[in-house]
């Protein structure tokens, strides 16, 4: 079956080879009442169209952060960023905006939906930012709603639903610009197991038939281990990912003993070194951030959560 989010690309092909998303030694550090707080430590990861990645570790480990980051949402302090070939540093808020309208769909553990607006309407809100007519809006989220089981529910309104048909509205929200990139931040994490297993399975499926990459933070195990790819994430770096062949064990930081690192190693990562790296308030970056970010970005990809001081 082919539909909104389009045809997986040819195993091999140009298409495949270029990737999604690409972090280069991605840092994040927050301003908190005159502390820095280092969220991201130097990140370095590539996510290809249709990878299916699960994106695990402790709390405060710097998931969301990198989230964020991945989904257009923030910027980086220092390190490259590329979504769609398009490095963040580079763009403007209205461009990040479009950026992330073209390229990414987020999926939250709490759907964010609007709670007096019909599923259809939520699931187009997306493409009045496109400006796509409203009858092609119609069209389009009508059909995405079918797609994800849900074609018998286009007026109804999210409080007028279940959890798991929520969740579905919410995913066709997410997947109805065809994004190259579905994030989800514990999709299953409001849903009992039976719903949560079945709105997983949704995800996957969408996953194979289409080229969209699933990325999805969780804390359960069961759910991480199903995934294609599995990133475990410590105190701000990356310490395993099953895609990387170089992968090492954890070493302790002698800079900072009280945290672990990835043991050196002779070889570089996969992509670190292919991008200036700059540990720490990079021009561009967010230093000037006070509060946490908001979860959800506003309907149709509008930048927001921006953190004050970003240029
Ligand atoms: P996780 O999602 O793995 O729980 P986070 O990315 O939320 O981790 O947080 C990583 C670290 O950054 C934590 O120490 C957290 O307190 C801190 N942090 C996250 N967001 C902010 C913020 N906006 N301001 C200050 N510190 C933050």
């Amino acid at each position: 079956m082919t539909g909104p989010v389009g045809d997986r690309p040819e195993a091999g092909s140009t298409a495949e080879r270029v990737p999604a998303v690409e972090a280069v030694d991605v840092s994040r550090t927050y301003q908190l009442d005159g502390v820095s707080v280092e969220a991201l430590r130097g990140v370095s990861l590539i996510v290809h169209p249709g990878d299916y990645v699960a994106l695990v570790g402790p709390s405060g480990s710097g998931k969301s952060t990198l989230m964020h980051l991945l989904g257009g949402l923030d910027r980086p302090t220092g390190g490259r960023l590329v979504i769609g070939g398009r490095d963040v540093n580079a763009l403007s808020p209205p461009e990040m905006a479009t950026l992330r309208n073209e390229t990414i769909g987020f999926v939250f553990q709490a759907f964010h939906l609007l709670p007096r607006t019909s599923a259809v309407e939520n699931v187009a809100l997306p493409l009045v930012y496109r400006g796509v007519p409203a009858r092609q809006r119609r069209e389009r989220a009508a059909a995405m709603l079918g797609r994800v089981g849900l074609g018998h529910r286009l007026d109804h309104r999210p409080n007028q639903m279940s959890g798991g048909e929520q969740q579905r509205v919410a995913i066709a929200r997410a997947l109805v610009t065809e994004p190259t990139v579905l994030l989800a931040d514990e999709p299953t994490g409001n849903l009992d197991s039976v719903t949560g297993a079945a709105v997983l399975e949704l995800l996957e499926q969408l996953n194979a038939e289409s080229g969209v990459a699933l990325v999805l933070v969780t804390h359960d195990q069961e759910v991480a281990g199903r995934a294609a790819r599995r990133i475990t994430m410590r105190d701000g770096v990356v310490v395993t990912d099953s895609d990387d062949p170089h992968d090492r064990p954890l070493s302790v930081d002698h800079d900072r003993p009280e945290t672990l690192v990835p043991a050196p190693s002779a070889e570089p990562r996969s992509v670190s070194g292919s991008g200036p790296g700059h540990p720490s308030g990079g021009s561009g970056g967010a230093a000037g951030a006070t509060g946490r970010l908001p979860q959800e970005p506003a309907p149709g990809g509008a930048e927001v959560g921006r953190p004050g001081g970003v240029a």
